[in-house]
């Protein structure tokens, strides 16, 4: 509030309350003094509070209590109107956000990994096709290598149990899964998924 809008809050706090009147109507020139004083204050402990506000917590004030209004009521009355709208406008961004649903988390991941695949100069569309196309055959149960939904392909050279390279699948598993399988890229030629899947002894 601003010095010269404290009379009109000293006249509705005097229509309530005569130990405001001579902050409202001052008479001489000494209560004129202490008016302005006063008004000088009560501008400096009311701060930002905008004067509607001021007079609504008067009004409300002399609703509920006979004592005289003061500066901290109307300032605990606006920081608790503030930290509630502060929590209504939090909420409310809250609510404006739905959840992500799995296909938006996925639309989510879809456009990380475009912009790492478009950064690295690929045509980002294709591969997420393709990193599509193998989430869906990891769905299923390799019929070469017997890996588990969810488990990568493996290939076994005697003793030795270890991925495809570029977490491949096999041909087979595409064919199960009734996914066409993706050209391979050239950059990331590799024999060892045809070669491993001949290889796989005890085959069935
Ligand atoms: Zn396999």
């Amino acid at each position: 509030m601003e010095t010269y809008e404290l009379p009109e809050l000293f006249q509705l706090a005097a229509s309530y309350d005569r130990s405001f009147e001579p902050f409202a109507y001052p008479k001489t020139e000494q209560q004129q003094g202490k008016a302005d004083l006063t008004a000088e204050s009560w501008a400096a402990a009311l701060g930002e509070i905008p004067a509607d506000f001021a007079k609504s917590v008067v009004v409300e004030h002399y609703r509920r209590n006979s004592v005289s209004v003061s500066t901290s009521v109307i300032h605990r009355e606006w920081v608790e109107y503030r930290n509630q709208q502060i929590q209504k406008a939090e909420s409310a961004e809250i609510r404006s956000k739905p959840r992500p649903s799995a296909s938006e988390s996925l639309r989510g991941w879809e456009r990380a990994t475009a912009a790492l695949l478009e950064a690295k100069g690929q045509d980002p569309e294709k591969a997420i096709r393709d990193i599509k196309a193998r989430r869906q055959v990891l769905q299923v149960k390799c019929p070469v290598c017997r890996a588990l939904p969810g488990r990568g392909c493996v290939s076994s050279t005697g003793n030795r149990v270890q991925p495809l390279s570029n977490n491949r699948s096999h041909p087979s598993r595409f064919e199960a899964a009734g996914v066409e399988m993706p050209p391979p890229n050239s950059s990331e030629r590799d024999d060892d998924e045809h070669d491993s899947e001949d290889s796989v002894p005890n085959r069935g």
